[in-house]
């Protein structure tokens, strides 16, 4: 009986808190399954209140910890100070037959902890264009119908930014925006003089410029602009599933959160044609047990996820949980992050800010939105900033007492731009189980196969000579652009795998996230996406877990489930 719940979560990161969040407050007994530790906020974030020279090596990774870990210290925003909210390599390996950074924290709270609060909104553009141009399969929803579940996530969570009345980049229910900087403000002004249809703004983050009363419920507070969010906010300032949605599923009374538990696979019943439960392996003691519920949440994010699905073999399905049709685990893809640019500008040396930001502008995607308009399809997003120098006249070794007294001198001013362009979602882009290795729990290993395409390269040179062409006209000197030619997976974005689509036939997943082949397993993070749109994708992530959660639990009470 221990062993029977409403509802089964697998996994506690943003899209799993979520879904334990809505689930719990309709009422139903819902067990998280996450295969971390667990992580308490502010009692579990051991650097939060530390200066740099607190850490033991001033918040540098030591060699051999890099040499150990060539993929992991890959990670933006990777330190010292922060290390314990992502995994190790050696603890899990898998196969790259194209290389692929697959970036991963696992614990409870997963990369919510850790992530960089990026919050735009789809525009009606990127649910239609990949169809409208020829490029992809249609979603089976569309941005009304996602709308209302933005509002409901953004107001939970704290979203700051501006209402602006652009069509590529949907206004929302924001706090505050951080202000932009003289040179920010530089940008934005030159931009919308000589490109009328281009608009440098603030953009949207999870970040509580002004607690609402739903905040001060959670016991969150105001954003304290420390940038120190990737080390766990003693304020839960910016959202993260430990500081928010499952401290509130908690209180309900309904939640049970299950950490060290390693889902294997969901379990089939082929008289009812649902599933009855998973599988879980004790991350430490290997034991095997059962957990049994009437509905399953899948958000282990969108890799696992599908590795779960891949790994829940049955007599029925025995290419993998909904598989008929050898569709899971492909039209898997990611954002294009590989172009930046930098330079310049000169005219505000009489000019400073005081204190930080931990949001950055955007410039909103202007590429292909209505009709198709580049030699490219698909669209990107900027996201840019200013800063300003220290002691960049200083031409020493960077030690010594002149550097210091070098260091109380403010330097020049500069700016940055990168992209996050859309890719395409291919079959042959894709994952699948590994026939020969597993893991330490004995689930075979996961073979990523996993690159770019022309469309990237037309996409990304596109974006490296636009951003020279605005950083001109803004007067910027010095520019340089760069392509990092960086592997896919590196921008933390990963997508596919389960997509949705109206049509069993060539999708996983309906318009409910319900897994076509079996309606009481619901797969709601970033493997259900059709395509991948140019917008940080978690908030996406958030609102269809929330409207498939909210579904879920009125079906349950109907007896449909
Ligand atoms: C440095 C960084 C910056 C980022 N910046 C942004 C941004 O600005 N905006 C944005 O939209 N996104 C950003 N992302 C991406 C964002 O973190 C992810 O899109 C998001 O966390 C995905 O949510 P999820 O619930 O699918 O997965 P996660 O948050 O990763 O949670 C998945 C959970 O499932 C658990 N799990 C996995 N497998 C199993 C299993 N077999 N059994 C049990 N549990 C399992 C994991 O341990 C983890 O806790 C960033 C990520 C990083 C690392």
């Amino acid at each position: 009986m221990d062993n029977t719940f409403d509802a089964i979560v697998i996994g506690s990161g943003i899209s799993g808190g979520w879904a334990a969040k809505e689930l719990c407050d309709k009422g139903l007994k819902t067990l998280v399954l996450e295969r971390g530790r667990d992580v308490v906020h502010n009692k579990d974030y051991p650097t939060a209140n530390l200066h740099t020279w607190e850490l033991k090596h001033r918040g540098a990774l030591t060699e051999k910890f890099r040499k150990d870990n060539p993929l992991i210290t890959k990670a933006a925003g990777f330190g010292e100070d922060n290390k314990h909210f992502f995994i190790e390599d050696k603890d899990h390996p898998y196969v790259q037959e194209k290389p692929f950074d697959w970036i991963r924290g696992y614990q409870v709270g997963g990369k919510s902890i850790i992530w960089g609060r990026a919050t735009q909104r789809w525009s009606k553009y990127e649910f239609t264009a990949p169809e409208r141009q020829g490029y992809g399969m249609n979603w089976p929803i569309g941005y009304d119908d996602v709308a209302p579940w933005y509002s409901h996530v953004e107001k939970f969570m704290g979203v700051c930014g501006t209402r602006d009345g652009i069509e590529a980049m949907p206004d929302g229910e924001f706090l505050p925006p951080f202000q932009f900087n003289c040179v920010e403000q530089h940008m934005s002004d030159k931009i919308k003089e000589h490109f009328p249809d281009r608009h440098m703004v603030h953009a949207r983050w999870a970040h509580i410029t002004e607690p609402q009363e739903i905040h001060i419920q959670q016991g969150r507070g105001q954003c304290q602009a420390r940038n120190m969010c990737m080390r766990g906010c003693p304020f839960g300032g910016y959202f993260s599933s430990i500081s928010s949605t499952l401290p509130w599923a908690e209180k309900t009374g309904n939640m049970t959160i299950r950490p060290f538990s390693v889902v294997h696979s969901i379990l089939y019943d082929e008289e009812t044609s649902k599933a009855t439960g998973v599988r879980v392996i004790d991350a430490n003691t290997k034991e095997v047990t059962d957990f049994k519920a009437r509905i399953i949440f899948l958000n282990a994010s969108a890799l696992n996820s599908t590795l779960i699905m891949l790994n829940s073999k049955s007599n029925r399905f025995p290419n993998g949980l909904g598989n008929d049709h050898d569709l899971l685990g492909r039209y898997v893809a990611f954002h294009n992050y590989r172009g930046w640019a930098s330079g310049e500008v000169e005219g505000f040396e009489d000019k400073y800010y005081y204190g930080r930001n931990p949001t950055e502008p955007i410039i909103a995607n202007f590429r292909n939105l209505g009709e198709r308009d580049t030699d490219f399809v698909g669209g990107y997003t900027i996201f840019s900033g200013a800063w300003r120098d220290r002691g960049v006249h200083f031409k020493q070794p960077a030690i010594g007492a002149a550097y210091k007294l070098s260091q109380t001198e403010p330097g020049g001013w500069h700016v940055y731009m990168y992209m996050q362009g859309e890719t395409i979602p291919k079959a042959e882009n894709h994952v699948r189980l590994s026939a020969t290795e597993k893991d330490q729990w004995g689930i075979p290993l996961l073979v990523t196969s996993v690159g770019y395409d022309d469309n990237d390269e037309k996409m990304l040179q596109d974006f490296l000579s636009q951003s020279m062409l605005m950083m001109e006209k803004a007067g910027v000197k010095n520019i340089e652009t760069n392509d990092s030619k960086q592997a896919p997976g590196l921008d933390i974005h990963e997508m596919g795998g389960a997509r949705m689509g109206t049509e069993p036939a060539n999708s996983m997943l309906n318009k409910w996230n319900q897994v076509h082949q079996c309606k009481n397993v619901f797969v709601t993070d970033g493997a259900c996406m059709t395509s991948t749109g140019n917008q940080s994708p978690s908030i996406l992530y958030m609102a269809l877990t929330a409207r498939a959660a909210n579904y879920a639990a009125e079906e349950f009470k109907k007896g449909n489930l």
